[in-house]
C-alpha cells in the first residue's frame, strides 16, 4: 500500500480546507481539484475496458468519469473489484453508443457495458434524493429517479471517500464532499446527516463495516454512533438485498474481521438471528470457534484464489441453530436422520425470511449438513458410497471444521483422512474392522453382501 501521508503531502498545503468548511460544505461550494501531477492514479491502473467506455463517452461530447469504489481503491494503492463510471449521457445515450450494452434496473436505470466477461457499469448523474424525493414513514427512500449533475451526483453517495471523480478529459480528481481529507486520516464519514442518511438506507450501515473491514479505515464518530441504534432498520430491507450484501461482507476476504464488526455493532442478529440467539448463549467454545474458523479459512482461501462457495459459508454460519435443534428432536424421540433432516429445513426455512439464499446454495447446505451423519455410518459400502458422493469433499471439510473447533468428532476425522489416501485393500481393512467400534448401524434389510455381513 502507498503511504497516503505520501500521496497527499502535497496537497496539504495547497488545498487547505478547515473542518467547518467540510461540514458545512453545501452543493454550491466549489469543489477541491486536484491536477494529474498531484496524485498517483495513471491510466495504467485502469481497466482498458473502463477506459474504452470513459473515452467513447468523451468522444461523443458527454462528461465521463471513474468514480465510487475504484477510485478510492486506486488511492489507497489497493487493486480495484470494478470500475464504475458516472456520466451527463442519459441511459438511453449511453446504450446507443456501446453496441455491447444493455439497461438494467427499475428504479434508476443504468448501462452494463460487457466486454465478454467483464462489465462496466455507467450512470447517469443523479440528483439529490430530496429533488424528487418519495419516502416512507420510516424515512426510506422509495423512489429516486431523477437524473443531476455532477456535483449532485456526489452529494448523494454513501461516503466522502466514495465520492471521488477521476476525470478523464484531463485525468484531474474532483471533490465536493471532503473525501481526500478523510482519506487522507482514513476515515469513512457518511455524507450529510447520518440518521437520516442511515434511515434512507439502512444498507449503509453494512457497507460501512464492510469498508472497515475490507479498507482497515476507521468510522468517523457520527457515522459510528448511529449504527448500535438503527441497525433493527436492516430488518425491513428485502431479504434478496440482504443476501447479496451477505456475500460481500462475508466472500470479500475480509469476513473474519467484518464479522466481528458485524457483532459488536449489534447488526448481525439482524441478518443472522437464529445463530446469534446461540452463539453467545453456549457454554461450550466450539460453535463460535467453529465459524471464525470457517470464515479465516474463507479468508484464505480467496488470498490463495481458490474457489470459495457461498453453500459452504451457510453451512457454517448456520450449522449451530442445526445442531441443536437436530439434538432436541433426537432428545424427543425422533430417529436420527429425520430429526437431523427436519433441523436442517426449518433453519433454512427460518433464516431465508432474513436473507434469502437461493435454493442452489441450500441444496448443498443441506447436502455438507446431512453428510455429517452419513460420514459416521461407514459400514458395509457405506464409507465407498459416501466417498463416491458429490458433495463429500465439502463434507469432509466441515467435518474438519467441527473437529479442529472441538466438537467430539477427531477420530471420525482421522479416519476419513486416512480412508480417503488408503488403497482398495486398506480400505476394505478399515471397513471391516469397524465390527468392533462403537459406531453399529442398523442391519440393512435388503442385499446382504458377504463382507459387509462381518460389520452386522
Ligand atoms: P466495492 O469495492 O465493494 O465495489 P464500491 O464503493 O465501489 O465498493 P459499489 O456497490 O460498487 O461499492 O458502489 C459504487 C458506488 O456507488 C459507491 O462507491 C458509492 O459512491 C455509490 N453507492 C453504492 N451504494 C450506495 C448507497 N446505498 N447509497 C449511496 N451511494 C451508494
Ligand atoms: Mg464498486
Amino acid at each position: 500500500m502507498l503511504s497516503l501521508n505520501k500521496i497527499f503531502s502535497k496537497l496539504r498545503n495547497k488545498h487547505k480546507r478547515s473542518d467547518t468548511d467540510k461540514q458545512t460544505a453545501s452543493s454550491s461550494a466549489a469543489p477541491l481539484i486536484i491536477q494529474r501531477p498531484d496524485h498517483t492514479i495513471s491510466r495504467k491502473q485502469i481497466s482498458p475496458h473502463a477506459l474504452k467506455v470513459l473515452y467513447g463517452l468523451k468522444d461523443a461530447g458527454y462528461e465521463a468519469y471513474l468514480v465510487g469504489g475504484c477510485v478510492r481503491d486506486l488511492l489507497l494503492g489497493h487493486e480495484p473489484k470494478d470500475f464504475d463510471v458516472a456520466t451527463d449521457a442519459s441511459p438511453e445515450q449511453i446504450h446507443k453508443l456501446f453496441r455491447k450494452s444493455r439497461l438494467i434496473g427499475r428504479r434508476f436505470k443504468l448501462v452494463h457495458v460487457g466486454f465478454g466477461k467483464n462489465i462496466i457499469e455507467v450512470a447517469t448523474f443523479r440528483a439529490p434524493p430530496e429533488a424528487e424525493q418519495h419516502v416512507d414513514e420510516q424515512g426510506k427512500i422509495t423512489r429516486d429517479n431523477v437524473f443531476g449533475t455532477l456535483e449532485q451526483d456526489a452529494w448523494r453517495r454513501d461516503f466522502t471517500i466514495n465520492a471521488l471523480y477521476y476525470n478523464i478529459r484531463d485525468f484531474s480528481l474532483i471533490d465536493y464532499t471532503g473525501g481526500i481529507a478523510d482519506l487522507e486520516q482514513g476515515k469513512i464519514r457518511l455524507i450529510g446527516d447520518v440518521e437520516t442518511r442511515y434511515r434512507e438506507d439502512p444498507v449503509r450501515m453494512l457497507r460501512a463495516l464492510r469498508f472497515v473491514g475490507k479498507l482497515g479505515l476507521v468510522l468517523d464518530e457520527e457515522t459510528e454512533r448511529w449504527i448500535p441504534k438503527l441497525a433493527d432498520l436492516l430488518k425491513a430491507i428485502p431479504a434478496a438485498r440482504l443476501f447479496d450484501e451477505s456475500l460481500k461482507l462475508y466472500l470479500s476476504g475480509n469476513a473474519a474481521v467484518t464479522h466481528e464488526l458485524l457483532c459488536h455493532y449489534n447488526v448481525f442478529p439482524q441478518l443472522f438471528p437464529q445463530t446469534d440467539a446461540v452463539l453467545h448463549t453456549e457454554q461450550d467454545h466450539f460453535p463460535r470457534t467453529l465459524l471464525i474458523k470457517a470464515l479465516e479459512n474463507t479468508d484464505q482461501r480467496i488470498d490463495d484464489d481458490k474457489p470459495v462457495t457461498p453453500a459452504f459459508l451457510f453451512a457454517a454460519l448456520l450449522w449451530e441453530p442445526v445442531r441443536q435443534r437436530w439434538q432436541d428432536y433426537i432428545a424427543n424421540k425422533i430417529p436420527n436422520i429425520p430429526a437431523l433432516q427436519r433441523a436442517c429445513a426449518e433453519v433454512i426455512a427460518e433464516q431465508i425470511k432474513n436473507v434469502a439464499v437461493p435454493k442452489r446454495f441450500t441444496l448443498v447446505t443441506r447436502d455438507i449438513w446431512v453428510l455429517q451423519t452419513r460420514l459416521e455410518q461407514r459400514s458395509g459400502k457405506r464409507a465407498f458410497r459416501v466417498l463416491e458422493h458429490p458433495k463429500f469433499r465439502a463434507a469432509y471439510d466441515f467435518l474438519l471444521l467441527r473437529a479442529e473447533s472441538g466438537e467430539p468428532v477427531t477420530e471420525l476425522t482421522q479416519w476419513w483422512t486416512d480412508f480417503q489416501v488408503a488403497s482398495e485393500q486398506e480400505r476394505l481393512t478399515m471397513v471391516n474392522s469397524l465390527a468392533d467400534s462403537s459406531v453399529k448401524p442398523k442391519p440393512r434389510r435388503r442385499r446382504r453382501r458377504k463382507p459387509a455381513a462381518k460389520s452386522e
